[in-house]
């Protein structure tokens, strides 16, 4: 086999054929990844990577195949991975989509990628990302959005693969790593999956730690991966998860063996349809999808449950006060004197005012300003303790259904991908992007994307699982049976 054939072979392999191959010896640590070097460098005009690593790619490889042939293989052994701007990566710079944040080099590690290291994973670089993780287009980052590599048909637009993990989403897409970290405070793990074709888990809220990860909004932010295929998913996400005790709301809960439940059947399987997620206006495609999704697990076994989830109109409102709130506190740290960016000023005052004004962007100021707002004397009872009681009834809404069946299926977004410039001057059509996902960081609970069908315009759907609390296998084992059901095997023409 000449070389292109191979290198093209080698990035067809999903993260768990990679896994067998080197496992086999039939591939190396090393051969892979300049695979993937290749493919990141090729595919600089998707804007995916903000800093690419492949000295560190080549060195961590060679150590795996070292390991490998000792025989000392760990749970993600040559596994060529690209990490979300907002994990802290020892010695490599960390700047969470943000010019405030520009040139900052953490000296520590955070534990989601320490965690992913000692399983024998690669780095290849840093992923773009909406600015502090705001938004679901990737158009609010310092650094330019990030291209989907999917384009409507006989167009030659560009699309966004989401956001705010887009960069993630658009390299798995593109080829361009095997799996990537992605974060979720309200979304932006499950829309970009949905938009970019790919399959993203955020998991139950405190099963990974936050410890290194620049903080949103910390009641909601989970980190999960974002793969291939959901068994890709399962592998990645036992490597992330586990119990930290430098993150107090890290879980101390035994962590399954995910992959075990992709696959198994879901025979006699209570599967819920919330009726208020049937919004009005939904594009008549989101719909179809959605039938065909309940009509796949019946086929598979599954009884369907007509329930309701009465306070979800709520649940958008209530994330935009909660998570602003959050926010402005959590990003009181950047006043220029600790971390990246620093104005000019000639009073100390002045310095925080510039430093601020001139490091983050409009997104990211107005999400400071409603969240300041919210908690401020006078408003904090009408805003943020009214939202904190109406969070406590969304959750209770879930604790009822959870009674009676074990997961609930919904689309999980309202369209498909749009064009980049499309929404961006509207930050309420924006935020409606997080209709169907911002539920499950408000109760806490796990939720996948999987890939389920194309739009009339061949742009990739997802339909979503929600499960209880520390119940991915349920999620695990529903998204799978989907999966096989869509078996969707479309990919985007590359024109990058
Ligand atoms: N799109 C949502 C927002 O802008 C969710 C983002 C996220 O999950 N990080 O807040």
């Amino acid at each position: 086999m000449d070389t292109a054939t191979l290198a093209t072979d080698l990035l067809d392999l999903t993260l768990a054929d990679a896994l067998e191959a080197l496992k086999a010896k039939k591939i190396s640590a090393t051969e892979l990844t300049e695979a993937y070097i290749t493919a990141m460098e090729g595919g600089r005009a998707l804007n995916a990577y903000t800093t690419e690593t492949p000295d560190k790619a080549r060195e961590m490889a060679k150590a795996s195949d070292a390991r490998l042939a000792k025989g000392e293989a760990g749970l993600l052994e040559g596994i060529p991975l690209g990490i979300k701007e907002l994990f802290c990566t020892e010695g490599v710079e960390t700047n969470a989509g943000s010019k405030i944040l520009k040139g900052f080099v953490p000296p520590y590690e955070s534990t989601v990628t320490q965690n992913l290291w000692d399983a024998g994973a690669v780095m290849l670089g840093k992923l773009n990302m909406d600015e502090f993780a705001m938004g679901s287009s990737n158009e609010t980052s310092a650094f330019g959005p990030v291209a989907n590599p999917w384009r409507a048909q006989g167009s030659n637009g560009t699309f966004t693969p989401g956001g705010s993990s887009g960069g993630s989403a658009s390299a798995v897409a593109g080829l361009m790593c095997l799996g990537a970290t992605g974060s979720d405070t309200g979304g932006s793990i499950r829309q970009p999956a949905a938009f970019t074709g790919t399959v993203g888990i955020k998991p139950t809220y405190g099963r990974c730690s936050r410890f290194g990860m620049v903080a949103f909004a910390s009641s909601l932010d989970q980190a999960g991966p974002i793969t291939r295929t959901v068994k890709d998913s399962a592998l990645m996400l036992q490597a992330m998860c586990g119990h930290d005790e430098k993150d107090s709301t890290s879980l101390t809960a035994e962590v399954p063996n995910f992959a075990a439940s992709c696959g198994k059947s879901i025979k006699g399987m209570k599967i819920g349809i919330p009726k208020e997620y049937r919004m009005d206006g939904m594009p008549a495609e989101i719909e179809t999808l959605w039938s065909q999704g309940i009509a796949w697990l019946k086929d598979a076994g599954a009884e369907i449950v007509d329930v309701s989830l009465p306070h979800t109109k709520y649940a958008l409102p209530c994330y935009y006060i909660i998570a602003p709130a959050e926010a402005s506190s959590n990003l009181a740290r950047y006043d220029g004197m600790r971390f990246g960016y620093r104005a000019e000023g000639k009073t100390l005052a002045e310095v925080y005012q510039n430093t601020r004004s001139e490091g983050f962007g409009e997104e990211v100021k107005r999400r400071v300003m409603i969240g300041t707002y919210v908690l401020s004397a006078g408003y904090y009872d009408a805003y943020y303790l009214r939202a904190l009681k109406v969070r406590r009834r969304i959750a209770q809404d879930f604790d009822e259904v959870f009674k009676s069946v074990d997961a609930l299926l919904t689309p999980s977004t309202p369209s498909a991908a749009f064009q980049l410039g499309e929404r961006s001057a509207d930050p309420i059509s924006m935020y409606l992007n997080d209709i169907f996902t911002v539920t499950g960081n408000l109760a806490g609970l796990p939720g996948i994307s999987v890939p389920a069908g194309l739009d009339a315009q061949g742009l990739p759907l997802g339909l979503q699982v929600l499960g209880r609390a520390l119940d991915e296998e349920t999620v695990f084992a529903v998204g799978s049976a989907l999966e096989r059901a869509a078996g969707f095997a479309a990919k985007p023409e590359k024109w990058w």
